[in-house]
């Protein structure tokens, strides 16, 4: 750990997935009190099935696979009070994170219509609750909507997000595998809806598809913050939207190397000098810590140590993250 970052830093991190943010000890207590049927013979092969290992992740979609498992054990109210408390206090604990943003999509974590989506709600409200009698951290909620779902799917979860606005939830992203039939303008009434509704506006883009899912994504949804976006560095231009729009992105290291998003070490320095030489704001995140097997502190680590970041430029993106926060 470097000089300035002492345990008493305080961190933020922005683009966390609940499916990919619980520790594997929770996750196996939670499918055990569920009666849930695994596939895997004991523990340490149940760990192997919800973390990334170079053997088993070669891509976007085998990272993506990863969270079948995940969000089918975190469907019911039981399991998503308990996943989101976990996370919360788990970041607070391991890397005095104290303020957090935690993603999620709650119509896939309700079998399929079986469970009620408001009981689903009310679960994750209940766990941000709980949490903040024992840990002094700033939690907010973003609603993902899905490139796999449908427009009236997708506007079923904004009314969610809307209605539980005033308990806890912050904004709205759009996630999930990709989908040639997709289009982000689908979503431009939705986001329109949502920013006049005063909830804050990301979505991913510029990951696994190229700077051009950048630009579309600022041309229709007009986000206040982009997930990942490391793709805009293909083309100047759009790095050029990006910064004249105060765009913040939400960088997340590991899991781009994970997902071969990007190819190592030297191609991660080539990112990160084009983000600084356009002078875009960006945070550091993990996108889900346990999946990945990783934390904010790791990264900043791993940035640090590579030379990809230096001290100064770890404290300028935490700075960003506080004041790009979506939590007001
Ligand atoms: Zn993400």
């Amino acid at each position: 750990m470097s000089q300035f970052l002492g345990p008493q830093t305080k961190l933020a991190e922005l683009h966390v997935h609940l499916g990919s943010s619980v520790d594997p000890a929770v996750m196996w207590e939670i499918s055990h009190a569920q009666g849930i049927k695994l596939p895997t013979k004991n523990y340490w092969q149940f760990v192997d099935m919800i973390t990334v290992s170079p053997s088993k992740v070669k891509s976007f979609e085998d990272y993506l696979k990863m969270f079948k498992w995940t969000e089918l054990i975190q469907s019911s109210p039981l399991a998503i009070e308990q996943s989101v408390y976990h996370t919360i206090a788990g970041a607070y604990r391991k890397n005095n994170i104290t303020l957090l943003e935690l993603r999620f999509n709650p119509m896939k974590r309700n079998r399929g219509g079986e469970q009620d989506l408001d009981q689903i709600m009310m679960a994750a409200i209940r766990g941000i609750d709980r949490s903040s009698l024992e840990y002094p951290v700033r939690t907010g909620l973003i609603i993902c909507f899905d490139r796999t779902f449908n427009h009236a799917q997708n506007e079923i979860l904004l009314e969610k997000a809307l209605r539980y606005q005033s308990r806890g939830v912050v904004g709205i992203d759009i996630a999930g595998p990709s989908n040639k039939k997709f289009r982000y303008a689908e979503c431009k009434d939705l986001y329109e809806r949502a920013r006049k509704a005063g909830l804050g506006l990301t979505v991913h883009a510029g990951e696994d598809e190229g700077h051009n899912s950048v630009r579309d994504v600022i041309e229709h949804l007009e986000p206040d913050r982009i997930g990942h976006g490391v793709r805009s560095i293909e083309n100047d231009k759009t790095l050029e939207m990006v910064r004249s729009r105060g765009i913040t992105l939400e960088v997340c290291p590991s899991s781009n190397l994970n997902t071969r998003v990007i190819k190592g070490v030297g191609h991660m320095k080539q990112v990160f000098r084009a983000l600084d030489s356009h002078h875009i704001k960006y945070t550091i995140n993990t996108d889900g810590p346990e999946m990945l097997i990783t934390n904010l502190r790791g990264e900043i680590d791993f940035l640090l140590r590579n030379g990809i970041l230096d001290e100064e430029g770890v404290l300028r993106a935490n700075k960003y993250a506080f004041a790009a926060t979506f939590i007001k």
